[in-house]
């Protein structure tokens, strides 16, 4: 079952992902960006491990609305408020249960994906995070209702969220920065997506 110690476990591991790959992020958004994604994932990410080590919440729901709204507050570029709408959005989905199936936390990402298509207006093919996203849902969803295991459907979804973030390669970009390059934009990974597989591996880990 999905609890707030579960929720805090993947937080330290999306954490250390972020720090990891943090220089990685930034060079992704250089090309296409103004080099800065690293940079606010790491800045949003330790802000809410310390706001969740500080003051933990004691349900899942309440981990996710605190990381998402640490996100929205601290990181400046496009993708604090997008996370933070996907995570708050998730965490008011939980409500003020104690624990929650992995299909109630599905059902809590999937409206959280969608809060981002809303905030963000793109749609799968614009080269942005959602391109990782929804297919990580779809695979979850697949996952789940051919009966596997939450382990197993976490893992398929992490995998789902890699091959959707290297598949924005020959994308061309219609939301955010990278837009304003036209064609140009066409043979970089997007940034966002890239982050987005790393918190869903994040995920799939700490499920294992
Ligand atoms: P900024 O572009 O403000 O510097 P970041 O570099 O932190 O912000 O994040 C850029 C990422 O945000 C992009 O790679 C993309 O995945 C995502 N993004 C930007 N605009 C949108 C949008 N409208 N909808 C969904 N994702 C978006
Ligand atoms: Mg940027
Ligand atoms: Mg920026």
């Amino acid at each position: 079952p999905v609890d707030a110690a579960f929720l805090r476990r993947w937080l330290e591991s999306a954490t250390a992902a972020v720090e990891r790959e943090a220089p990685r992020l930034t060079e992704l958004d250089s090309p296409i960006g103004d080099a800065d994604h690293g940079t606010n994932m790491r800045r949003g990410f330790l802000a809410a491990r310390t706001a969740v080590e500080q003051e933990p919440p004691p349900t899942p729901g309440g981990v996710l609305v605190l990381i998402g709204r640490t996100l929205i507050s601290t990181v400046g570029g496009a993708s604090g408020p997008l996370y933070g709408t996907l995570l708050r959005r998730a965490g008011k989905e939980l409500g003020e249960e104690q624990a929650v199936s992995a299909a109630r936390l599905r059902d809590a990402l999937r409206a959280g994906v969608d809060g981002v298509a809303t905030l963000g207006g793109a749609v799968p093919g614009d080269k942005t995070m959602l391109d990782a996203l929804l297919p990580a849902v779809d695979a979850l969803t697949g996952a789940l209702d051919a009966g596997g295991g939450a382990a197993d459907a976490l893992a398929a979804a992490a995998a789902a969220a890699d091959e959707g973030a290297a598949a924005t390669v020959p994308m061309r970009a219609r939301k955010g920065r990278a837009s304003y390059l036209g064609e140009r934009s066409i043979g970089h990974q997007d940034p966002g997506a890239t982050s987005s597989a790393l918190l869903v591996t994040a995920l799939a880990d700490t499920a294992r």
